[in-house]
């Protein structure tokens, strides 16, 4: 019998109790008993398909009016995607060629679930959202309850293939204490939206229905460990021990700094204005990635100077001031963050492609129009503002984008997301001023592997020996050159792996808002010699599993 199973640990906290398995199949029987549907044309069986879809499109549309925030968008565009006209035609034209109902639609389906993979990046996340309709469409036509969760009455461990956006967002966290899924990476709608409802979550956890399915299961969002059946008793006293530990780590307070006094900066990621604002009730000394292109994600067209400086000045204001600063990077536009007036359409292999910085070399006017708006917004406010651009890949690019910066006054820096920017920190870093280290696409271009798919979450892991060492290059450039290096990716969020990058010599942390506390207390639990240790430790491990094992075995 399997006594422990591990996945990519996406939420963290600890959680006991029953499992409780979502299906995501109709009953086999019922869709037998269904057969052909006996429609006597395809217009009638068409009609039944449109019937079926706007039972499920309502279904979606009533979760998305009693949730809020990025579950009920999910929800909405689920909606959009069930009634989506493509995939009537497709699903149409199966029938008209002789197919009877319930192939037609899965041979639409599946010719949609090629195109989205094929697209690669946010598309390819939407494969689980159509499989999710399909199995909604089919149990409509069949006359069978939507697949999805079942309604837990006691708290439970929820344990799934996948989870689709519609499953996850109803769930209700005082019935739901812990999330296992088997497929899935830590930017998929189920991290997301486990992440705004605070329940710890694994995924990537291969086997997970065989080993839990009538079972207890003691979950780990830390470690992404799940011990099957683990002592009752023994499991109730982590869990108890776990509570207090966060609810210390929640009244922590600032500033950032190890146990021995070695300063560490804790920054915020923002998107706006709004959690620019919301940054300010964090211990934080200021902004360290403000992803300007998400201000622009529904723009046709390239928003005017004034109108970018507006924008700008709304996200600088609140850290005017003293030792505050904030960190604006530049249009990161392309792969998986079309902007409709930057992005180069059509690209083969978009990741790859013309994105960030690499969109200025055919149109240099839309990186000099947004600095001289940077540059705008920083006088407005008085705020000390630094600079950065995008998926910098060699020091050409970095001596030109320094020069760009340094002529209107402000100070420049490069995000170190490409291999090529780590191996060769020592030397960018005498073309600017600090770097930043984007661990969600350094992971990405170290392990090959895209940072959306859902089977590669064991690549896509900051915690990859690989993209420490590359990490630690960078952190070292930065020492020898007396100059600062910072982590803005998702890695920074980590407690465990935050200590880690301090002892790699990381000066800053930027991470989301909600993380801040929580980082800042492990941190300030240890000394900087331990974080050393942890560091050593990280990087002698062969895998990212051994290397959460040896750091935490360092803690105090
Ligand atoms: C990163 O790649 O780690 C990063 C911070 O940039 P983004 O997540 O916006 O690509
Ligand atoms: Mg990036």
């Amino acid at each position: 019998m399997v006594t422990s199973i591990h996945g990519t640990p996406v939420v963290p906290g600890l959680a006991f109790g029953p499992v409780l398995v979502a299906t995501s199949e109709v009953s086999p029987e019922a869709v037998a008993r269904y057969g052909d549907g006996g429609h006597v044309d395809a217009a009638a069986a068409l009609a039944a398909y449109d019937d079926a879809v706007a039972l499920v499109a309502d279904g979606f549309r009533a979760k998305a009016a009693v949730t809020t925030g990025a579950t009920a968008e999910v929800l909405t565009a689920s909606a959009g995607l069930a009634t989506d006209r493509g995939l009537r035609a497709a699903v149409r034209k199966n029938l008209n060629a002789g197919q009877p109902l319930l192939p037609s639609v899965e041979a639409a389906v599946e010719q949609f679930v090629t195109v989205f993979a094929g697209m690669g990046g946010l598309m390819a996340e939407r494969v689980t959202d159509l499989r999710d309709i399909h199995g909604r469409v089919v149990a409509r036509l069949v006359g069978e309850p939507e697949p999805g969760v079942p309604a837990p009455t006691s708290p439970s461990i929820l344990v799934a293939a996948d989870l689709a956006p519609a499953d996850t967002a109803g769930l209700d966290p005082s019935l739901v204490m812990a999330i296992v899924t088997e497929r899935g990476g830590p930017t998929s709608h189920t991290a997301i939206i486990a992440r705004q409802l605070g329940i710890p979550c694994v995924v990537g956890a291969a086997g997970a229905i065989a080993a839990l399915d009538g079972r207890t299961a003691l979950v780990d969002g830390q470690t992404g460990a799940i011990e099957v059946d683990p002592d009752e008793a023994k499991a109730a006293d982590r869990v108890a021990e776990d509570r207090s530990e966060r609810a210390a780590l929640a009244s922590w307070s600032g500033p950032g700094g190890t146990a021995d006094g070695r300063p560490v900066k804790l920054l915020a990621n923002v998107a706006d204005a709004a959690s620019a604002g919301a940054a300010t009730k964090e211990p934080v000394t200021g902004i360290g990635l403000f992803r300007t292109e998400l201000c622009f994600l529904d723009r046709e067209t390239e928003p005017s100077v004034e109108e970018q400086a507006a924008i700008y000045t709304a996200v600088l204001e609140p850290f005017a001031g003293e030792g505050r600063y904030v960190v604006v990077r530049t249009l990161d536009a392309g792969s998986d963050k079309p902007i409709a007036f930057a992005t180069h359409p059509d690209e083969e292999n978009p990741a790859l492609g013309v994105r960030g910085l690499r969109l200025s070399f055919a149109d240099p006017g839309l990186l000099d129009r947004q600095l001289d708006a940077i540059a705008i917004a920083a006088e407005r406010t008085g705020t000390e503002c630094w600079v950065m651009a995008p998926m910098v890949a060699t020091v050409a690019e970095a001596r030109d984008f320094g020069a760009a910066v340094r002529k209107r006054g402000l100070k420049p820096g490069v995000m170190v997301e490409v291999p090529s920017a780590a191996l060769l920190a020592h030397q960018v870093l005498e073309e600017v001023d600090f770097l930043s280290i984007g661990t969600n696409d350094l992971t990405q271009y170290t392990m090959a592997a895209d940072r959306m798919a859902t089977d590669l979450a064991h690549l896509t892991d900051p915690w990859q020996p690989a993209v420490l060492q590359l990490v630690a290059i960078t952190a070292e450039a930065g020492r020898r050159a007396r100059k600062p290096v910072g982590v803005c990716g998702e890695a920074a969020a980590d407690p465990l792996l935050a200590c880690v990058l301090v002892g790699l010599g990381i000066t800053s942390l930027s991470m989301a808002s909600a993380a801040v506390r929580s980082v800042g207390a492990r941190v300030a639990d240890v000394t900087f010699a331990v974080c050393e240790e942890m560091a050593h430790a990280a990087l002698a491990a062969v895998d990212p599993a051994t290397a959460r094992e040896a750091a935490r075995a360092l803690l105090p």
